[in-house]
């Protein structure tokens, strides 16, 4: 039987089952809130194809040599900036990008009416607003590898958006099959983590909900944003009050990820896809404020300095690696993984009652205050310990604005 070696580097991309010619592999949600390939041993046949495909395993295959230009972005089309989590990028390229290539698709991540999120392609103007925004879970791609492949050979050009281990994913995938990319076209997301379903269980049990609608919006303007939108017998309604909104607190503390992400391969200042688009945290007011939303645009190489450039109805402005580095980790280096790994311990968590499972996860309980009690108690070592790890970030945002500079990096 063939033996996926990528354990907790997988990051539930779902190559392996468009890969298997056998249908052997399916992926499967584990006790934790974490979808992981499971192999079917009755007809699994040895070929390892799943494990030569897997760019988790092959992930120096994956380099990408240039250094991006950082730019401010936003889009100014209203309907469009709105819609999105911050300055548009990625709808507004791709609205673009349908009007102008020949039969072009557009692939991105959907919420779906049965509260999970699907990556889907679409070929309509129309269609845009599905893959808009943010979902904080984990959006189940297996298949659309195998439609983008098909769509490339097809003549047709295609542009596909996601976390950075799924373009990596992608990409990984057609090399292997030997398809032809100048077609294709990659947007990534400045990612910090996919965290466990059981946050969105636990949000909609406890506003006997019936759908999650939104993870972002807009209501109060872009930096004052991320409120939740439920639906509950037919009736749309946002969380107006942060402090009660469960999803965005327990998401916001970042200790119940997927165990990849804290050990993410891609966040690195050489990134994989042609476009990087994050919210650009850290930004100077006076020079690049727009309160609908700005991005923190990335573009990494030709294809991605063409969609920009045949993009229409947009501001950017340049900015510079030493304005945006230092305000946004993951360009450089993983989500923190703290002392206490939260994502081990959802199973146990599960077993406790619900309001005190809410307390434990808005509250980042297994990294936050089991990490101080751990820090009081040991102090003299822990609080070297915690310094190292601030002066280690410090240490490699500088050296990596070094690097940029001497590569001749603005
Ligand atoms: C899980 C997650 C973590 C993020 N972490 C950060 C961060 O730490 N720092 C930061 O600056 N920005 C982060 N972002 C990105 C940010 O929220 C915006 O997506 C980004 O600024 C681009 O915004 P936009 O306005 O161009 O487009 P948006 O309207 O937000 O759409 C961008 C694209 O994101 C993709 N997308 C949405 N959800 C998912 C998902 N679950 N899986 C894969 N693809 C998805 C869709 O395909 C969509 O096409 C994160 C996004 C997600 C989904």
């Amino acid at each position: 039987m063939s033996v996926l070696s990528a354990g907790n580097k997988c990051t539930g991309c779902g190559v392996c089952v468009d890969v298997c010619a056998c249908q052997a592999i399916s992926l499967k949600e584990d006790i934790n809130g974490f979808y992981y390939p499971s192999v079917d041993a009755d007809r699994c046949v040895s070929c390892d194809k799943c494990d030569k495909t897997c760019h988790a395993v092959h992930s120096e295959n994956i380099k990408r040599n240039e250094i991006g230009k950082a730019y401010a972005f936003w889009s100014l089309e209203e309907d469009i900036i709105l819609n999105s989590a911050s300055g548009g990028v990625f709808a507004q390229i791709a609205k673009e990008f349908l009007q102008k290539s020949d039969n072009g698709v557009v692939v991105g991540a959907y919420l779906a009416p049965d509260n999970k999120t699907y990556h889907i392609e679409i070929q309509s103007e129309q269609d845009i607003i599905k893959l808009q925004n943010s979902k904080y879970q984990h959006s189940i791609a297996t298949g659309i590898y195998t439609t983008v492949k098909k769509r490339l050979s097809e003549g047709r050009s295609v542009l596909f958006s996601g976390t950075p281990c799924m373009v990596a994913a992608l990409y990984h995938f057609l090399q292997s099959n030997g398809s032809a990319l100048d077609k294709l076209y990659t947007i990534e997301i400045l990612c910090h983590g996919i965290p466990t379903s059981e946050l969105l269980k636990i949000g909609l049990a406890i506003e006997q909900a019936d759908h999650i609608c939104k993870y972002r919006t807009k209501s109060e303007g872009w930096l004052k944003g991320n409120r939740t939108v439920y639906e509950k017998a037919g009736v749309k309604y946002e969380k107006k009050n942060r402090r009660t909104d469960f999803l965005f607190r327990s998401y916001l503390t970042m200790s119940y990820l997927r165990p990849s992400c804290y050990d993410c391969q891609y966040a690195r200042i050489n990134r994989v896809a042609d476009i990087t688009a994050g919210d650009y945290w850290g930004l100077n007011r006076q020079k690049y404020l727009n309160h609908n939303g700005v991005s923190l645009m990335i573009v990494n190489s030709e294809k991605g300095r063409r969609l920009v450039n045949d993009t229409s109805n947009i501001h950017v402005a340049p900015t510079s690696w030493r304005e945006c580095l230092p305000y946004n980790q993951n360009l450089f280096m993983a989500t923190n993984n703290n002392f206490f790994n939260g994502w081990k311990h959802v199973a146990a968590i599960r077993k406790l009652p619900l309001s005190l499972r809410v307390f434990i996860y808005q509250n980042g309980f297994t990294n936050k205050y089991l990490q101080l009690v751990y820090h009081w108690l040991t102090r003299p070592v822990c609080f070297f310990r915690f310094l190292g790890k601030n002066r280690k970030r410090k240490q490699l945002c500088k050296s990596v604005l070094s690097q940029i500079e001497r590569d001749g990096g603005e």
